[in-house]
């Protein structure tokens, strides 16, 4: 029996059947991942948008090595210098002249934002609630599934918490229409992930921070997905010349390890006050401590420049086998946050790519999407390119 067989079997007696792994990966390093049995992939996921520099990146091994040795844990009744420094290094990158809260994941720092603007607006008219977008997505405990408006992931669990209105994305009279008495904030990623990579029009971004100034409402960004340079800049926003209230960030903050944050602008920075919001690991010293060495690596590797041309680079060869193939309709995203629209399902070209050699996900059922590391080079997309040209013959013909 090979090693992959062994470990599926016992995860499909043993693990809830959440996901379905369609294989077991043993280990990683830079673009690439291994199979047990040794065969080596292109991670064109990153692990869905977490290994931002790469898998096993070595002044991240180094960095999780040394504060291991040191202390991984002290609870939050102590303050540890990992996560003050990191949190000095989040307002700066973000231009944001505010403060951090740290959590574990992104569906938990989306809470942390939802319970921050529900504080500020029971204090500010008794205002409550979050206008989010269908096509969105905040993660999955009851209130981000609440403030996720598709009904695949919020199917099975009424009664869902109350407090969301749902508008549609790049429409704003849809905004302005959802916008009622109780309104405190309104959500958003600057470009969204799961729900099929649609980036914000400039004019939308900009309508959207113009009503909530407007309407004294919070702007709140769901960078989980798009921050820590995966378009280019460091925050999706910064794309779009617009500042939100707060945003949140996770999935590549940790640079592998469990790691959330939500940061508040100047005026929020305060809302929050002792006991009244809490997360036992948050601001854990190790993940902390590789987030540091994560944005160390963007910055000193020139990574969120080379997201921008690798992005560039990688949509116009997505482009040219949308020529190609008929059934391949459209290339949507920025920098290395890409979509390439099928007629068909998704599913089957991922599957034809992950036979290929080359690991890609979904975004619904009809967009293919890569969110491949920020250090990928020319080279990476060259060998990616052939396998992506073999992939798409046995899919749609020649
Ligand atoms: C993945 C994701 C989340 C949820 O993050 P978890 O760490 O899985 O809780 C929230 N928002 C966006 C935009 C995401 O892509």
């Amino acid at each position: 029996m090979s090693k992959t067989s062994e470990i599926m079997d016992v995860y499909k007696a043993k693990m809830m059947p959440t996901y379905a792994p369609a294989a077991v990966i043993a280990s990683g390093k830079g673009v690439t991942v291994s199979y047990p049995e040794g065969l080596m992939l292109y991670d064109f996921t990153s692990g869905i948008g977490v290994q931002s520099v790469g898998h096993c990146h070595p002044k991240v091994v180094k960095a999780i090595q040394d504060q291991a040795a040191t202390l991984t844990h002290c609870s939050n009744l102590f303050a540890n210098e990992p996560a003050v420094r990191l949190a000095d290094k989040l307002v700066e990158i973000s231009g944001l002249d505010g403060k951090v809260f740290f959590c574990n994941s992104g569906a938990e720092a989306n809470e942390a934002a939802i319970k921050l603007a529900r504080k500020w607006g029971a204090a500010n008219g008794g205002r409550y609630e979050v206008v989010t977008f269908r096509q969105g997505f905040h993660g999955r405990t009851l209130a981000t599934v609440a403030a996720t408006g598709q009904a695949w992931c919020q199917e099975g669990y009424d009664p869902l918490p109350v407090g969301f209105a749902y508008a549609d994305y790049n429409d704003i009279e849809s905004v302005k229409a959802a916008v009622g008495e109780k309104a405190v904030a309104i959500m958003l990623e600057a470009v969204q992930g799961e729900g099929g990579v649609n980036p914000a029009t400039p004019e939308f971004m900009s309508a959207v921070r113009a009503l909530c100034d407007e309407k004294n409402l919070l702007m709140i960004c769901d960078e989980v997905q798009s921050g820590i340079g995966r378009t280019g800049t460091w925050f999706a926003w910064q794309g779009y010349g617009v500042k939100p209230d707060l945003f949140t960030c996770a999935k590549a903050l940790g640079g592998g390890l469990p790691m959330g944050a939500l940061v508040a602008s100047a005026k929020f920075a305060d809302v929050f006050t002792p006991s009244s919001h809490a997360s036992t690991f948050g601001g854990n010293p190790v993940a902390a401590a590789a987030a540091l060495a994560v944005i160390d690596v963007i910055e000193e590797e020139g990574l969120l420049e080379n997201a921008k041309a690798m992005g560039e680079k990688f949509k116009e060869m997505l482009e040219e086998f949308a020529d190609k193939y008929d059934k391949l309709l459209d290339v949507r995203g920025k920098g290395l946050m890409l979509g390439l629209v099928t007629e068909g399902e998704a599913k089957d070209v991922v599957e034809a790519l992950r036979a290929q050699g080359v690991l890609a996900l979904t975004a619904g059922a009809h967009v293919v999407r890569f969110l491949p590391p920020l250090t990928i080079s020319e080279g990476d997309l060259g060998e990616v390119q052939d396998m992506m040209s073999d992939a798409f013959g046995c899919v749609f013909g020649e």
